[in-house]
């Protein structure tokens, strides 16, 4: 399995790891090019702002859309920003998702925090996952071809995914549990399109 993980700015390096303990073979994306042959892409956390203007200066914008039209593309926090159609504010967004997010929602105060809740569609459900959040976003709408699939017990949605396109306000790559980004790479495997 050929995954990249986008390296511009932020965490992508703790995605690496987690990718490459599943045995998966991860490619740094910095160019377009780096995209060939690549069978899926982790998009992750940082700050939105900062990674979505070297995707402007890199030229990565139009190739990451194509790429979400046939391929996964998993979004961690300012990787979910990215992916989102709507954010509220003049930003450069990939904007492939139908959905709409608002940045550092949490507030000041809690804004970093970890909460253990189930996540119905990880293998085994049963045992429950420490999410981390780091100044996240939340999720405020989808529509379309997007769907919820992951809300906090207080009713704030946390993850959504349309297709092979998925996007999780909080970071995975930041815990030892692999089960999130199992999943994505059996996201990448399977056959629908985004
Ligand atoms: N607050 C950041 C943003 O708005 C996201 C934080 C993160 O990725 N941990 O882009």
């Amino acid at each position: 399995m050929k995954i990249g993980v986008l390296a511009l700015q932020g965490d992508f390096r703790e995605h690496r790891i987690s990718l490459e303990k599943l045995g998966a073979d991860v490619t740094e994306v910095r160019l377009p090019g780096h995209l060939e042959g690549l069978q899926g892409l982790i998009i992750p956390g940082g700050e939105s702002t900062a990674i979505g203007k070297l995707l402007v200066a890199f030229d990565l914008i139009e190739p990451l859309r194509a790429f979400g039209q046939t391929r996964a593309i998993w979004g961690t926090c300012a990787g979910a920003i990215l992916l989102a159609k709507e954010v509220g504010r003049d930003q450069p967004l990939i904007g492939l998702m139908d959905m709409e997010v608002q940045r550092n929602a949490f507030g000041r105060q809690i804004d970093s925090f970890e909460m253990d809740i189930p996540v119905p569609f990880l293998k085994p459900a049963e045992q429950p996952y420490r999410l981390t959040f780091i100044r996240g976003p939340i999720i405020t709408r989808v529509w379309g071809r997007a769907e919820e699939v992951l809300r906090l017990p207080d009713g704030r949605m946390i993850a959504a995914r349309q297709g092979k396109l998925f996007a999780t306000s909080f970071h995975p790559e930041l815990t030892d549990d692999l089960r999130f980004h199992e999943y994505f790479l059996e996201l990448a495997k399977s056959e629908s399109t985004g």
